[in-house]
Parts: structure tokens; sequence; C-alpha cells
């Protein structure tokens, strides 16, 4: 198993996901989603946050609106091997990758990994948009209110997200 990062060893970190829906059943999706990242190996499940539903930003017009909700888990999977894990079960869903932002049955996005800092090809951590998006930061803070707050602190002004 390859990781540009240390492992993260028997200890489990607390990890925030964003979930994301604007297709079909999106509050199907979301709360199936998070209940198959419930049973993963290596996952701890904590609590998902209430539904917030938004305006799509960032993919032209017309594009349906979303769902969107937070969870908190605890893991000792190392962060690449939980995305492999949260893109399939994306792909169980009927997830088609096209356009970034773009329309999907079920998104799910790290946003942060403990205190985790990872800038690789594949995974950016802290998730460089998460402290512009309202509808990550409201349901966020109502489950992990002390997290967001040192992460902002931390983070807030230190990610380069110019091109993510
Ligand atoms: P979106 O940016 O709209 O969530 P995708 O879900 O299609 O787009 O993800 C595109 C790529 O973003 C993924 O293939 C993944 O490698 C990468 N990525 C980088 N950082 C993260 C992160 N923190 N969480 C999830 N995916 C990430
Ligand atoms: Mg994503």
């Amino acid at each position: 198993m390859k990781s540009n990062i240390v492992s993260v060893g028997k200890d489990s970190v607390d990890v925030l996901l964003g979930f994301g829906s604007n297709l079909g059943d999106r509050r199907r999706f979301i709360e199936s989603g998070w209940l198959s990242v419930c049973g993963l190996e290596g996952v701890e499940p904590i609590c998902l946050s209430s539904l917030i539903e938004t305006v799509a930003v960032g993919c032209g017009e017309n594009q349906p609106d979303f769902l969107n909700a937070v969870g908190l888990i605890r893991t000792n999977l190392y962060p690449e091997i939980l995305l492999d894990k949260l893109q399939a079960i994306e792909y169980s869903f009927g997830r088609v990758r096209t356009i970034r932002w773009c329309a999907r049955t079920l998104d799910i996005d790290i946003l942060l990994f403990g205190d985790f800092v990872i800038d690789s090809p594949r995974l950016k951590i802290p998730h460089p948009l998460m402290f512009e998006r309202d509808f990550v930061l409201i349901p966020a803070k109502e489950i992990a209110s002390e997290m967001i707050k040192t992460a902002e602190k931390k983070f807030k002004f230190a990610i380069r997200n110019s091109d993510f």
C-alpha cells in the first residue's frame, strides 16, 4: 500500500466527510451512502448531520438543486485507502464521473482527516474548497464545531486551491 504521508498506525483519527447529491432520490443516496460508509471495515461511525438543500454552483445553469450533509467517522484506514472505498461506494450508487461539480447521484469528499495535511495528485486535505462552502460549513459546525473551529484557525488562509 502506498501513500504520500505517514501511516495512521493503530490509532484512529476523526475524519469529516462531505456528502452531496443532485440527481434522483437525493435523500436516499445520501442516507444510504452514509450507511455504506458506516459498514466499512476500519470505520467507526459517529454521526451524520442534517441535510441542507442548496442551488448548484460551479457548473453552469439549470443544474438540479443539491442536498448535502456532513458525516463524522473515526478510522484507522490510510487516507488514500479510505478514498478508494468512498469512490467504490459512489460508483455503487450509479455515480458517473463526467465534469467536476456537475450533476451526480452521490459525491463523498474527505474534508478533514484528523490534522493531516495532504497534497498529492489524488488527494488534497483539508478539502481545498471546504471553507468557502456554506453547504459544508453549516452541517459541519452542527456535528463537529470544535474540529471546524480548530481547522478554520489553522488552515483557512493557508490552503492554496487555485489548482483544484
Ligand atoms: P468533485 O471535486 O466535484 O468532488 P470528483 O468527486 O469527481 O469531483 O473528484 C475528483 C477527484 O478529486 C477525485 O478523483 C479525487 O482523486 C480528487 N480529490 C482530491 N482531494 C479530494 C478529497 N479531499 N476528497 C475527495 N476527492 C478528492
Ligand atoms: Mg468528490
